[in-house]
């Protein structure tokens, strides 16, 4: 029998959402008569559909691959040049974040880059994390023997934790120890919470200072509303020695199943070897890329480029709206309630405190016995997210609209 990789087995219970699963199948088998009045609000999937304008490219696409003499075989490892260009065009250099074409790497979704870095990383950085916290950067850790074992009530040795709380409205100090690697989030999943230039130029300076590095989840970016924040870590150029950055095309652009999303490499960030060789990143991810992928197909490429499109942009827009205009509902709903609310203004989350004191997973029971919505339990992301629920805003309207009816009538 071939030896496994035992460090899988640290991880700690099912993921969130098989987790969330279970418990809503328990309570549908239970309660039949119930069972198809559940309205999901958990796991935070979009209800699409893919916008027109990328529905066309996607199957003009496909005609060209039908067609022998338009036929593509293999793409660049690293994407296409026509959309790495559109994307450091618009995302980045239109923004005043100086990002060239070549330090995008286009990919099959974010999710998987940000458990891929560690690879291009060494085993021994101490590495730091949000709680609350999108549990994969955790797990991949985990995952890949960076971590002691699991701690009891949640969380791993090794891992260095960056508190987000309602004291510092959910974004992190930077840490005063010694830390290699930093992952933030924002606009953040799960607490909804945005980070403003100044607190992000204040991490900037803490990682070139310490000569350590962030990795910046973007994944919600197109869902800021406020002008005046920034959408990318690169807004502050001083991030290009010290950040790379996740973004993903799923959520604004319904591309969960799709899959496409990109992660930008700087060609000033570096890593050093243990004999102190400064080491380019951006050669390793290439490296890595051309070794273990084929790169992102040719529809979904076209797709995504589409995105960017006049067209695809203004339809895409309509989709933001629609989402960010569900997340007030939630919000405003909750506040009049009398609960907490905290998110949802520059995030497609509403973050939640529990009222009267209930832990998470009994405010989560509650909420789907008496109004048969699911939601997110805090505790799922982390230590520090107990006492509080996430409500996602990814739904229909008459949906959202019910939820927030549904809640009222618990109290
Ligand atoms: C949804 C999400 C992603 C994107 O995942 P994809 O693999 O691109 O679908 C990344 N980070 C966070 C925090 C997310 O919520």
């Amino acid at each position: 029998m071939p030896l496994v990789n035992e460090h899988y087995l640290t991880l700690t219970g099912a993921y969130l959402f098989p987790e969330i699963d279970r418990r809503v199948r328990a309570f549908q088998a239970a309660r039949p008569d119930l069972a198809d009045r559940i309205i999901r609000c958990g796991i935070g999937d979009v209800v699409g559909p893919i916008v027109p304008a990328v529905a066309r490219a996607m199957h003009e696409a496909i005609d060209e691959l039908a067609d022998p003499a338009r036929f593509r075989g293999y793409p660049p490892a690293n994407g296409y040049e026509f959309l790495r260009h559109a994307i450091a065009e618009h995302d980045f250099r239109g923004r005043g974040a100086p990002i060239e074409d070549d330090e995008i790497f286009v990919s099959d979704g974010s999710k998987g880059d940000c458990g891929h870095v560690l690879e291009i990383l060494g085993p021994d950085n101490v590495v730091a994390l949000p709680d609350p916290v999108y549990p994969v950067y955790v797990d991949t850790n985990v995952m890949a023997g960076r971590t002691g074992p699991a701690i009891d009530g949640g969380g791993y040795e090794g891992l260095r934790t960056l508190p987000a709380t309602p004291e510092n409205e959910f974004v992190p100090d930077p840490p005063s120890d010694r830390v290699d690697i930093a992952y933030l989030c924002f606009p953040n999943n799960p607490t909804g919470a945005t980070i403003d230039h100044d607190g992000l130029r204040r991490w900037v300076d803490w990682a070139n200072a310490n000569e350590s590095l962030i990795l910046f989840d973007a994944a919600y970016a197109d869902f800021t509303r406020d002008p005046s924040l920034p959408r990318s870590i690169f807004e502050i150029p001083e991030a290009r020695t010290c950040a790379i950055e996740f973004r993903s095309f799923s959520k604004h652009g319904a591309f969960t199943g799709v899959r496409c999303g990109y992660t930008v490499v700087p060609k000033d960030l570096h890593g050093r070897t243990r004999g102190g060789e400064r080491i380019p990143m951006h050669r390793l991810w290439m490296r890595r890329w051309t070794t273990r992928a084929n790169g992102v197909s040719w529809p979904v490429q076209r797709g995504a480029a589409a995105l960017y499109s006049p067209e695809g942009r203004s339809q895409t827009e309509a989709v933001i709206d629609h989402y960010m205009t569900n997340a007030r509902m939630l919000r405003d709903g909750c506040a009049a309630l009398g609960w907490h609310a905290h998110g949802g203004e520059n995030a497609p989350f509403v973050w939640v405190a529990c009222p009267r004191c209930e832990d998470s997973w009994t405010f989560f029971e509650r909420i789907l016995h008496e109004a048969q919505v699911v939601i997110t339990p805090g505790l799922g992301f982390g230590r520090l997210g107990e006492g509080f629920i996430r409500i996602s805003a990814f739904n229909h309207r008459d949906r959202i609209l019910e939820v927030v009816e549904r809640l009222r009538g618990m109290c």
